[in-house]
């Protein structure tokens, strides 16, 4: 019989590996596991709370990846026997596996943060996976009185996407300065250096003035407690913040089933071998994605469906008992401030003795005091890789 390859989630990581695995050796069994019948990216979801993209341009469906011969199954994933090499679903099916491969991406540690759980979420929107807590929030931006404090709450590292508040502050400050020109934006973050910080700096002030008010860890930025409720948050020297929209980014672990496989380690991350991506925990798994740990590449939709592809390359050819082809990854992160106003931020990685390092001189930021055509070009490369990365994957 075929090889049969699980893929668990079908998001940036798991679908491209089921796509190329499909591609590269069309003879192997794959099967995608996701419960939803429609993806929606959290890449450009921040446009969507600016009023720059509308909500169903987010959304992806499967039908391509159907028809490149993915067998896709739209239920959860709810256990892993590793020994018997078999996944069981929630409906109680058992799926048996010659290589699994998980990309569950993120779930949030409740509670980490105190006061923060599942309901209060309802209060206080995460909105850091995409769908109804998106859509909450721009609900609760759209009610906000002109005048009022947009609250975040930031996380420490590591965690999902690690430009994405400081991109989304900007967005919610295009929305502001156009229909509520008197509102505030607070950011409490829980660390003193951000992906990209002068840039954004520079920014935040050039579009939106003085908008955009961050503290850092040193200026008492780090939050304990969350009064979802009274939309109030504490920081660790006691100030208390009253928000009219309170935006808690809480801190992050990898998906459950990843913890179910065996596959994590105490910091609740999978670590993996940089030359496949496989686990260093329990040999026949693959993790990608942002529940994994891959040293110095960040969680971000680029990498993860730069990781499916070495991935699915590396099945590939040990299911055919042939030499795996040598690893090396790519990143790159825009991030737009205001329409035509984007940045970027870019790494090259490889494998060395099993762990991912930086490749010398390959990391690329945008300069600072760049002139208006720079930061348009960048903009609309920032477009463009949205488009061509939602074909490469899901079209
Ligand atoms: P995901 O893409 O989240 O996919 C995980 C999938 O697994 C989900 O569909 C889920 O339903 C499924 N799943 C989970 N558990 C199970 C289970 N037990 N059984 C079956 N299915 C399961 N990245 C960029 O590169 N560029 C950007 O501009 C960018 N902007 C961002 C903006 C925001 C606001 C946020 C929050 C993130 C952004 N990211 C961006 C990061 C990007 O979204 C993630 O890094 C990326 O989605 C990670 O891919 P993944 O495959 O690990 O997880």
């Amino acid at each position: 019989a075929a090889a049969r390859v699980l893929v668990v989630g079908g998001g940036f990581g798991g679908a491209t590996a089921a796509r190329y695995l499909r591609r590269i050796a069309p003879q192997l069994q794959v099967t995608l596991i996701e419960p939803a019948r429609r993806f929606y990216t959290c890449p450009f979801s921040n446009l969507y709370l600016a009023g720059l993209r509308s909500w169903e341009s987010l959304g992806h469906d499967y039908d391509g990846l159907r028809a490149a011969g993915v067998e896709v199954i739209h239920e959860r994933a709810e256990d892993v026997d590793a020994a018997a090499r078999t996944l069981r679903l929630a409906g109680g099916q058992l799926l048996r596996w010659d290589r699994l491969v998980l990309s569950p991406g993120i779930d949030l540690r409740w509670n980490a943060l105190d006061g923060y759980d599942a309901a209060a979420a309802e209060l206080a929107p995460h909105a850091w996976k995409a769908g109804a807590q998106t859509l909450l929030l721009r609900r609760q931006m759209q009610a906000m009185r002109d005048g009022g404090t947009f609250v975040m709450v930031i996380p420490d590292n590591p965690f999902r996407c690690p430009p994405g508040p400081y991109e989304r502050a900007a967005m919610v400050a295009h929305y502001f300065k156009r229909y509520k020109p008197r509102s505030k934006i607070l950011l409490l973050d829980a660390k003193e250096n951000f992906s990209k910080k002068a840039l954004f700096l520079q920014g935040w002030k050039a579009l939106y003035g003085e908008m955009i008010e961050w503290l850092g860890l040193s200026r008492d930025g780090q939050a304990v407690r969350v009064d979802a409720q009274a939309l109030e948050v504490e920081t660790v020297f006691g100030a208390r913040h009253r928000a009219d929209v309170l935006n808690v980014i809480p801190p992050q672990k990898a998906g459950f089933i990843a913890e179910r496989a065996g596959v994590t380690d105490g910091s609740g991350w999978a670590p993996v071998k940089g030359e496949n991506f496989e686990s260093q925990r329990v040999a026949g798994i693959h993790v990608l994605g942002d529940a994994s740990f891959a040293g110095p590449m960040p969680k971000s939709g680029f990498a993860a469906n730069n990781q499916g592809k070495l991935a699915a390359a590396a099945i590939a050819a040990e299911l055919a008992g042939l030499e795996p082809p040598t690893a090396s990854y790519a990143n790159t992160c825009y991030s737009l401030i205001g329409p035509g106003y984007g940045i970027s931020v870019a790494g090259v990685y490889r494998a060395q003795q099993g762990r991912l390092i930086d490749m010398p001189h390959s990391v690329g930021i945008s300069p600072l005091d760049a002139d208006a055509a720079f930061r348009a070009a960048e903009a609309s490369h920032g477009a463009a890789w949205y488009a061509a990365i939602s074909a490469d994957i899901w079209d």
